[in-house]
């Protein structure tokens, strides 16, 4: 491959840019978190790549159809957009946990996709979620991980079997580290 690759961060969705009602799957009930379109436009101007990657195992659950997610993905993208933010990228993984597929999180299918699609090494990027199957995730592909407290996180910190690589207070938080890391990597 010729090139240099690049680097993303990769968002969880549900709890972490936008609020965790619970099998979201209108998109009259998306509520984007606060401060999230500002810090996705600051890591759209660095040159960092957004991609988001989601379980949606309801889905395969039977509770809604892969379009009600994709009508959710698309309200979110143009929330985001009317605000200057861009998502280069949405992967979302439609199994039920019984399906044992390979792109459920902390499964790594999805993340490996978007690294062959969009030229990125993952191992300097960054995945920022509110839950262990998250900070999996980052582990796995050994990405650097961030927890974030919104959504499911302050109860998730009890069940992660290592120390996430930050813990902030919400995305806001999460893109203020990334961009401190980013810029001692390359000072
Ligand atoms: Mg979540
Ligand atoms: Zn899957």
């Amino acid at each position: 491959m010729t090139g240099k690759k690049r680097r993303a961060v990769y968002f969880d969705r549900d709890g972490t840019i936008n609020t965790d009602v619970g099998y979201l799957s209108s998109p009259d009930e998306l509520e984007i978190i606060g401060g999230a379109e500002r810090s996705i436009k600051k890591l759209n101007d660095s040159g960092v790549l957004v991609i988001v990657i989601s379980n949606q195992s309801g889905v395969g659950r039977g509770y809604f159809a892969k379009d009600a997610v994709e009508a959710v993905n698309e309200r979110l993208k143009s929330l985001l957009e009317a605000e200057g933010a861009r998502l280069d990228g949405v992967y979302y993984c439609a199994h039920s946990p019984d399906e044992e597929c390979g792109c459920r999180k902390p499964k790594t299918g999805l993340a490996d996709r978007a690294a062959r699609e969009h030229g990125i090494d993952n191992s300097s990027s960054y995945v920022v979620g509110d839950k262990a199957s998250d900070m999996g995730l980052a582990d796995k592909i050994g990405a650097r991980g961030v927890l974030v407290l919104t959504g499911n996180g302050a109860k998730e910190l009890g069940k992660l079997s290592g120390r996430p690589d930050f813990v902030a207070k919400d995305i806001a938080g999460a893109v203020e580290w990334i961009m401190e890391d980013l810029q001692e990597g390359q000072g």
